[in-house]
């Protein structure tokens, strides 16, 4: 399938994802109709033509907007199954569903990229007192327990200390399906963010350095400062989830590098089916953002090779540090993006600033 300027590609989730997917396709000359349930507050929703607020249940609803699009995108990874499903017997969605099943689950996800002889931490399940005791005999402490499901920003998450409590822990998550992950003592926290096109081409960014803060990404820093055998291993991984899932896109892949006696290895923490965070410095510091790529992948247009324009730094401006924007206005080499959401909570990404440093 191949769009054409003026096509129309509808886009699940409303939120700051959803608006900049939809600023770089304005930018090719495409359209967008943005779906997002009603609770949202949709920042997507002030930069689109068309939109739909309803739930992802709705079936009239939903039917409509895929008769109003010409292919179905999404901008987070939580889209109920039956919701793409429903989308995907109407029109092109991209990347294709099967991706959602594999990337919703962390224990499948992690089972899939184990499969695939790349590294991860150990894990195991956890769904019973038994799998508990059994996931701490086999892992140890310290470890991580982590819903299987709707984890992000360390939601759903617990650290088992040396002194702590399994079982504890495993209650404050509410007995929900879990797995237990080794803790991993990271050198470095790294990302990958890869675009595949329909006919199989896949152009990598350059790896992103990540710095988290209460669990959230604060800083990213490009390039990250590791050798250039862990980022042509980072990349090649990356490439290699990306044609194993088939995919169409963007997506991002999380990376721990651990320090060893002889040389730095590399572990998968988490797969992201989307444009991604730590790709936002591609907006001002790169020939061509991750979102344009994205949109390239979607219409079925050919990627283009990215040439990054200097070293590049973007910082998350979270809850009320937004309202520092007019500080960020004034320092050089600086770029400011403000979602338009109306309420700055702890911890909600508000905005975003791209320092081009050399
Ligand atoms: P996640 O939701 O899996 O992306 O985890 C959020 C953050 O928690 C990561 O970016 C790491 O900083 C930390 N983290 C997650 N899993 C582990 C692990 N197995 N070992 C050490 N730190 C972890």
């Amino acid at each position: 399938m191949i769009l054409s300027p003026g096509a129309t590609i509808g886009i699940l989730g409303g939120g700051q994802l959803g608006r900049m997917l939809a600023l770089a396709a304005a930018r090719l000359g495409l359209q967008c109709h943005v779906y997002s349930p009603p609770d949202a507050d949709s920042c997507a929703f002030q930069v689109v033509q068309a939109s739909t607020r309803a739930a992802y249940e709705d079936r009239t609803a939903l039917a409509a907007f895929a008769a109003s699009v010409d292919a179905v995108t999404y901008e987070f990874e939580n889209v109920p199954a039956d919701t793409a499903a429903f989308l995907a017997e109407r029109r092109p969605v991209l990347p294709q569903p099967s991706v959602l099943a594999k990337t919703q689950d962390r224990l499948v996800e992690k089972k899939f990229v184990a499969g695939l002889k790349i590294a991860t931490a150990p894990f195991a399940p956890v769904g019973s007192a038994a799998e508990l005791t059994a996931a701490v005999g086999m892992i140890g402490k310290p470890s991580v327990l982590k819903t299987r499901r709707l984890g992000y920003d360390g939601k759903g998450q617990k650290i088992v200390g040396p002194a702590d409590d399994p079982v504890a822990a495993w209650a404050a998550l509410r007995h929900a399906p879990c797995i237990l992950e080794g803790f991993v003592p990271f050198a470095r926290e790294i990302s990958v963010v890869a675009a595949r096109s329909q006919d199989g081409q896949v152009e990598c960014f350059e790896l992103a350095e990540n710095e988290h803060r209460d669990h959230i990404l604060k800083v990213s820093r490009v390039p990250a400062e590791v050798s250039d055998e862990v980022a042509a291993r980072a990349r090649q991984i990356a490439e290699t989830i990306a044609h194993a899932f088939d995919y169409v896109g963007v997506l991002a892949v999380e990376m721990f590098v651990v320090r060893e006696a002889d040389r730095d290895a590399v572990l998968v923490n988490e797969i992201a089916p989307r444009v991604h965070n730590s790709g936002h410095w591609t907006l001002d510091a790169c020939s061509v953002s991750q979102f344009e790529q994205h949109m390239r992948a979607v219409a079925g247009w050919p990627l283009v090779k990215p040439i990054r324009h200097g070293r590049a730094e973007m910082i998350n401006l979270i809850g009320t540090e937004v309202d520092d924007y007019a500080k960020w206005l004034k320092v050089p080499g600086t770029a400011i993006h403000l979602y338009g959401k109306r309420e700055a909570r702890p911890g909600r990404k508000m905005g975003h600033v791209t320092r081009v440093l050399a």
